[in-house]
């Protein structure tokens, strides 16, 4: 056995668990949808059939000031728990077990009657609570004890009570957001009581083995949050009224230290689960950017928690844990943290889906079914539209035959692979190399198959990705400018002073890369918790050191322009793009915006800015102004950057891809 502690399996009370995987809840956008229960039970029954031990559906309300947003998703009458049965049923029959989140938003919702302990703003909300009244808490404690008995009733093995993230019940837990001088605030024992008489509640209302998992905040990361001492006595508390589980959350969402992005390290808070490992008998679950068995098992065996949390990873592949238990690590598809098909979904009212498995929460639409007829298909370019539909074609059935004209497949995840904190996508473009490969692809590399070539197919795909555009700016072919490609495969030597036309996503990558050049392959967990300002000593205060992110010496100078008036980085993720903000900004990075482009000679980058004539000077200005097709080749298909290179992404190449390959 390749992974001995994640597979090893866990006695709960009158339950067994197969193994140490828990599939950890997630927003996906069904829940509210009409259509999103039979959705949500194919999406979760694929997921049991993975082999994931305990599944937890994304949060339900207990009653309507709890809900997150506008749409109905609530677990709060009979017909709600009829709703749900659905998704039990085809867990179950799936071999699984399924527990249900309820999640109170407190003064997190998007609506207008949104209630809290106190009536305090949150910075990431427009909208003011109303103060819960002594009435309306017992009622609130009610209504999430009326909504697990539902969940038992719709046939859940048990629910997640939600207290992390910065919800309701943790502002009921820190002193940040709990001003009360009732019996519900002010002492730790009264600022907990809300969070443990739901437990007890629920409890008491189910059965002994029904399982209840409570989600804790391990690390609130804001100012006035719970101290580690704190959070050990509610952990403490929280084993005693009753639950089974305790799973862990890092950071309140109005955290301004980034807890699964790209940026942190894999497993890079699991040590914030171990204190309280050490403080309760109850099994506890570490989460947070697992996203790979070897993690998982590092942690495990090191004795940090007795369960593991994957999410987006079991998005990403639904076979995680059965291909795990096989050994079977080059076959899973690894959740590369880029956010950008689930969480910036949920942000923008879009169902949750996944960059590199796009048939994820589009199950019961996107069928990859053995092809009638087998054909000839030849894709042209093994980026990552090209890899994805020459992927599923052959796995159809198709005889697939994939050019590359580089030496390596990969496109511009090859280059994404070189941003710090995007070496992920080397697990992308391996991944889906070996599926070729398994799949019996043939793939050709620095190979540009002319017209004639091609006359024996019977499909042709072009998937031949984009050429960097080259602005017409006089001076443009001086020496000191270099394209993006040039710069992040370290072809091009850099000066010191660098400007940087453009600031699309690429352009910031190409930022970063320059910050941290020479720097790190990946940062360690003590770096990462330096360098944004994380004190793990149990007296901190919400898990923070006081003094913020940590100021760097960068290696160069930057100065970013761009012609249009927009706000900066706003192209990027709505969830990970303050991220890339905030290390620009520590990093001294100038930013420019409605621009007009000059000249360029030995000086710099001439420009106009609000009507004044400025030089940028730089030793060398790098070009990051979007792309052009490449379409060197007639064909029907076209996908990815050849199809269309404005607002070309990732997502949507491998999409294309997949979609196209699906009905050939
Ligand atoms: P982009 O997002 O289209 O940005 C291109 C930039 O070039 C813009 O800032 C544009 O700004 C400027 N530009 C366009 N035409 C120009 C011209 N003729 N002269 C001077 N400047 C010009 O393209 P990208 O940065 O190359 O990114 C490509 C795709 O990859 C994007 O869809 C992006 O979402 C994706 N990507 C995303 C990330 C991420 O972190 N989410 C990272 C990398 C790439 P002005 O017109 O205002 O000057
Ligand atoms: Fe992971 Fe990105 Fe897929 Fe989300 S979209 S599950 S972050 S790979």
């Amino acid at each position: 056995m390749r992974y001995p502690h994640l597979f090893r399996p866990l006695e709960l009370p009158g339950v067994t668990l197969p193994n140490r995987l828990l599939m950890g809840s997630m927003h996906t956008g069904l829940e509210a949808r009409p259509d999103g229960m039979e959705r949500l039970a194919a999406f979760y029954a694929e997921r049991a059939r993975g082999g994931a031990a305990l599944i937890v559906t994304g949060g339900f309300s207990p009653n309507d000031a709890g809900e997150l947003g506008p749409h109905r998703a609530q677990m709060s009458t009979p017909e709600d728990a009829r709703r749900h049965r659905v998704i039990t049923r085809s867990v179950h029959d799936a071999g699984g077990r399924i527990a249900l989140q309820i999640l109170h938003s407190g003064r997190y919702g998007y609506h207008k009657s949104i209630v809290a302990p106190s009536p305090i703003r949150s910075g990431i909300n427009p909208n003011t609570p109303r103060e819960l009244t002594r009435a309306e808490i017992e009622q609130t404690i009610a209504d999430f004890v009326a909504s697990a008995k539902l969940a038992r009733e719709a046939g859940y093995d048990g629910v997640e009570i939600m207290g992390s993230e910065g919800y309701l019940i943790t502002q009921f837990l820190a002193p940040r957001t709990n001003h009360r001088a009732d019996d519900w605030g002010g002492s730790l024992e009264n600022r907990m009581r809300f969070a443990c008489e739901i437990v007890r509640g629920a409890r008491a209302a189910t059965s002994p083995e029904f399982i209840i998992v409570y989600r804790i905040s391990a690390l609130d990361l804001v100012e006035g949050g719970l101290t580690g001492w704190e959070t050990v006595a509610l952990a403490r508390a929280i084993e005693a009224a009753g639950a089974t589980l305790l799973n862990t959350g890092i950071g309140w969402h109005e955290a301004r230290i980034p807890t699964i992005a790209q940026a942190v390290p894999r497993a890079g808070f699991a040590w914030a689960a171990r204190p309280l490992k050490q403080a309760v008998a109850i099994p506890v679950v570490a989460s947070n950017r697992i996203n790979a068995p070897e993690s998982a098992e590092e942690l495990l065996a090191r004795g940090d928690a007795d369960m593991v949390s994957l999410a987006r990873a079991m998005l990403a592949d639904a076979e995680f844990a059965a291909k795990a238990r096989a050994g079977d690590r080059a076959g899973i598809n690894i959740c590369i943290a880029c956010n950008q098909a689930c969480l910036d979904h949920y942000f923008i009212g879009q169902p949750a889906s996944c960059v590199v498995n796009p048939r994820a929460g589009r199950e019961t639409e996107l069928a990859y079914a053995p092809a009638a007829a087998r054909k000839r298909i030849a894709v042209i370019g093994g980026g990552p539209a090209g890899l994805s539909c020459a992927a599923v074609a052959a796995e159809r059935g198709h005889e697939v035959v994939l050019y590359e004209r580089s030496a390596q497949l990969g496109g511009q995840f090859n280059l994404a692979k070189r941003i710090p904190g995007k070496q992920e996508f080397a697990e992308s473009i391996a991944y889906y190399a070996e599926r070729l490969r398994r799949a019996g692809a043939r793939v050709v590399l620095n190979a540009s198959p002319r017209e004639a070539d091609l006359r024996g197919y019977d499909e042709v795909v072009l998937a031949t990705g984009i050429d960097p555009r080259r602005p017409a700016i006089p001076g443009i072919a001086h020496p000191k400018v270099k394209g993006y490609a040039e710069v992040l495969g370290a072809q091009a030597e850099v000066g010191e002073n660098v400007a940087i036309i453009g600031m699309g996503g690429i352009g910031f990558d190409v930022a970063l890369y320059l910050l941290e050049r020479g720097g790190r392959a990946a940062l360690e967990p003590e770096a990462f918790a330096r360098r944004w300002g994380i004190d793990r000593s149990p007296s901190a205060p919400g898990g923070l050191d006081g003094k913020g992110a940590a100021p760097s010496r960068p290696a160069h100078r930057i100065t970013m322009l761009k012609r249009s008036q927009t706000p900066f980085g706003h192209t990027l993720g709505r969830s990970t793009g303050w991220v890339h903000r905030a290390e620009l900004a520590r990093n001294g990075v100038r930013m420019l915006k409605g621009v007009a482009y000059r000249r360029i000679d030995d000086a710099g980058l001439h420009v106009t800015v609000d009507g004044r004539e400025e030089c940028v000077a730089a030793d060398t200005i790098v070009v990051c102004a979007g792309q052009e097709p490449r379409r060197e080749l007639p064909a029907r298909h076209l996908i990815g950057g050849a199809r269309e290179a404005g607002e070309l992404d990732a997502k949507r190449a491998m999409r294309e891809g997949a979609e196209l390959a699906a009905r050939l």
